[in-house]
């Protein structure tokens, strides 16, 4: 083990053990904050780190995006190479699936065949993308996903200049991959059934920028309108046929209608599970030895459950869980923030914007632009268009708990950075 390890051996607490195995369920972005996070707090008992990817834990935000584009490599999308586990202590397992939890033998069935005792149980397992039906064409040939390294290299072979590309659903891995695709010349229909795209996660304000963005750039861009199903000829997709009676001639589909959380193992072994593994503010399930962190994790926030699907939110929490389990006393509140691509434009949000009843907008399209949430006097959330100064001051207010007043936000001549030194 090298100095990473060794500088920090003096932090363990008396309750961790060396003879201690924690074993970490899935590969991606949280199990990998974990799995390194608890190296580097001092652990001294054995890390098994297993996913059923074949990828050593990459990134998967460039893959609807500079990833798509060719502008990104398989290797720059990797947290660390593979060499960083070997040295670090850490077990990689890739292309291994856990197939069964025993609470009772505390322990894990794998898809090669093998068991594992654990002592702590991570579940890290993240969330998939909801399939379109196959009654409505699901099956076919070019009907394509965005999770994956594997799912964004089909994606890249075929999306090109002279396709006919048709995005189902408005959300934002929608919209990326949208932009993307036109940015590669093919011709784009994006179509969202619920009335407006972003729907579930951002404001009409929002909506609207993004609307005119992607319209601006020859998006056929349709509202309130679904998939009704796709026609195909020789195998391959000819068509499709939407909810409002008009068709669109496609040969390339792609969906992007949400994902459901990996809760399966967790439910199977009888714990509770809500849109996600349940956990408390510690990260933990209902049994003491076992956590979950990242997107399969359904956490308490202001007496709900709710499940976040961001970066920011998977490194925090599983680096969170590690010192918890390294003795911490702190729990985990979310401090929410996100971005997206689109086109020439960077979209950063702060915060989570549920529950506002008042917005007011700093600049104007195409320029910077920001749409700050407020409930009542509070500021709520922040959502910053090319304007990366007042998603970094938002940032900063809302996690300080402070709200300036509307009235300073719309005002073009006041200095933004004044309000952190207020
Ligand atoms: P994941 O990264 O999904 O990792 C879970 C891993 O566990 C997967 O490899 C899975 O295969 C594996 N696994 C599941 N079950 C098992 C099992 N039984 N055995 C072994 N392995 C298992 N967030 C942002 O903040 N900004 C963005 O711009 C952004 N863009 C995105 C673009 C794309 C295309 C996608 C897909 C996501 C994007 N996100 C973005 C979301 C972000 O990537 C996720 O929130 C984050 O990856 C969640 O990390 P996770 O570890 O919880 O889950």
């Amino acid at each position: 083990m090298d100095a990473f390890i060794s500088r920090k051996m003096s932090t363990v607490t008396a309750e961790v053990g060396e003879r201690e195995t924690t074993v970490v369920v899935g590969g991606g972005q949280a199990g990998f904050a974990f799995s390194a996070k608890l190296r580097e707090l001092g652990y001294p008992g054995r890390i098994v780190l297993i996913g059923d990817e074949k990828h050593p834990p990459y990134q998967r935000p460039p893959l609807s995006k500079a990833y798509l584009l060719g502008e990104t490599t398989v290797e720059r999308l990797q947290f660390r190479p593979e060499q960083f586990y070997a040295n670090n202590g850490i077990e990689l397992r890739l292309s291994t699936r856990v197939l069964s939890v025993s609470r009772d033998h505390r322990s894990v069935t794998l898809s090669d065949g093998g068991t594992l005792s654990y002592d702590h149980l991570v579940f890290a397992t993240g969330a998939r993308p909801r399939r379109l039906p196959n009654e409505i064409g699901g099956g076919l040939a070019s009907v394509h996903y965005m999770r994956t390294l594997d799912d964004a290299d089909s994606l890249a072979a075929v999306c090109r200049g002279g396709r006919e590309l048709l995005v189902v659903g408005g959300g934002y891995i929608g919209l990326e991959a949208a932009a993307v695709a036109r940015k590669l010349g093919a011709q784009v229909t994006l179509i969202e059934a619920a009335p407006r795209i972003l729907q579930r996660v951002a404001s009409p304000e929002t909506a609207s920028y993004f609307r005119a963005l992607h319209r601006r750039h020859g998006v056929d861009l349709r509202e309130g309108v679904g998939l009704a199903g796709l026609t195909e000829a020789g195998g391959r997709i000819a068509g499709a046929k939407l909810t409002d009676r008009s068709t669109v001639q496609v040969d390339l589909v792609v969906v992007g209608i949400g994902v459901v959380p990996n809760q399966e193992l967790a439910a199977a072994a009888a714990l509770r599970c809500d849109n996600g593994i349940v956990v408390d503010a510690f990260c933990r399930t209902g049994d003491p030895r076992i956590m979950a962190v990242g997107d399969c994790a359904s956490i308490p926030l202001d007496d709900a459950l709710i499940r976040l699907e961001s970066v920011g939110h998977a490194i925090e929490h599983a680096q969170t869980a590690a010192s918890i389990l390294m003795g911490s006393d702190q729990s985990y509140r979310p401090n929410p923030w996100f971005w997206s691509d689109q086109f020439d434009v960077k979209l950063q949000i702060a915060g989570l914007l549920t529950g506002y009843d008042r917005v007011v907008t700093r600049g104007a399209a195409p320029g910077p632009t920001s749409h700050w949430y407020y409930f009542g006097d509070r500021l709520l959330a922040v959502d910053a268009m090319n304007d990366p100064r007042a998603y970094m001051i938002g940032k900063k207010l809302i996690q300080a708990g402070r709200s300036p007043r509307p009235e300073t936000i719309v005002d073009p001549a006041a200095d933004l950075k004044s309000l952190l030194a207020a």
